[in-house]
């Protein structure tokens, strides 16, 4: 009897520490009505890629974003609404720009810089994507159309679901992003109007459109005002976690290298 209370404990040990392994990913939520919000999407596709889904609330509170911090292991941060020309980069708003969240730019710029001060690896998708370009010294073009007649690319899709890829974009041999999906060409889908124009120092560009436009970011370096130069940032402009919780594996390892990243910090 005590040599199976014995192994029962032993088994209930493993377990909690298996369970204990797998990290803690943080989604960034956003605030609709007197509801907190965030994609299904996200949250599946951090689960099928092995990660904990812990969904975060809009806040500007800097204590409690700290402990948000010390307990995840790895970080989303989600698409949305354009941001505030004028309060992040210094440009007066144009006509063509979309609808802004005061409340939400000041939580997804905190909670960002926090997690990369603490090296905590960072995935940013679309407007999560444009964060790091608003957060670390960079500028958005508000509105690509009006301010790019140039660019042809529809880089606001029509397709009928959002899992299906509508344009083109060209990886940079060796760059993480190639790294992760093993190709240098991928069809992306495309939901956006806005997109990083001046890249902040520290991050180097290594996908864009067949117009140039920049759709995914990586740390090359030290960031402006940050001590540590080896945090895990990738940034995509498309939506990798419509195509994952859609049931198509293609952009499911840029989830499984951030848990796997995630998994390593800790
Ligand atoms: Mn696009």
């Amino acid at each position: 009897m005590k040599r199976l209370i014995a192994f029962c404990f032993f088994i209930a040990c493993v377990a909690a520490s298996l369970s204990a392994q797998a990290p803690v990913i943080g989604i960034s939520s956003y605030n609709e009505a007197s509801r907190c919000q965030v994609n299904l999407t996200y949250i599946n596709s951090v689960r099928q890629a092995g990660g904990v889904p812990l969904v975060i609330p809009v806040t500007d509170d800097d204590d409690q974003i700290a402990a948000i911090v010390a307990t995840i292991d790895g970080l989303v941060m989600t698409g949305g609404e354009d941001f505030d020309p004028l309060k992040w980069y210094g440009e007066e708003p144009i006509r063509a720009l979309g609808v802004i969240a005061p409340e939400r730019d000041e939580f997804d710029v905190k909670l960002i810089r926090a997690a990369v001060a603490a090296g905590i690896p960072v995935l940013g998708i679309c407007r999560g994507e444009q964060l790091m370009a608003v957060a670390f010294g960079g500028s958005l073009w508000q509105d690509i159309p009006s301010q790019l007649p140039s660019s042809y690319v529809k880089h606001r899709q029509g397709a009928t679901t959002s899992a299906y890829g509508t344009h083109s974009i060209d990886i940079e041999p060796g760059s993480l992003l190639y790294r992760i999906l093993g190709k240098d060409k991928a069809v992306v889908n495309s939901f956006h109007h806005q997109a990083v124009k001046d890249v902040p120092a520290g991050f180097r560009v290594t996908a864009r459109s067949a117009d140039g436009i920049i759709e995914a970011l990586e740390r090359s370096g030290r960031l402006q005002g940050f001590r540590d130069g080896n945090g895990w940032i990738l940034g995509v402009q498309f939506h990798p976690e419509a195509i994952t919780g859609a049931g198509n594996p293609e952009f499911l390892p840029i989830f499984r290298e951030l848990v796997g990243q995630a998994a390593a910090r800790k």
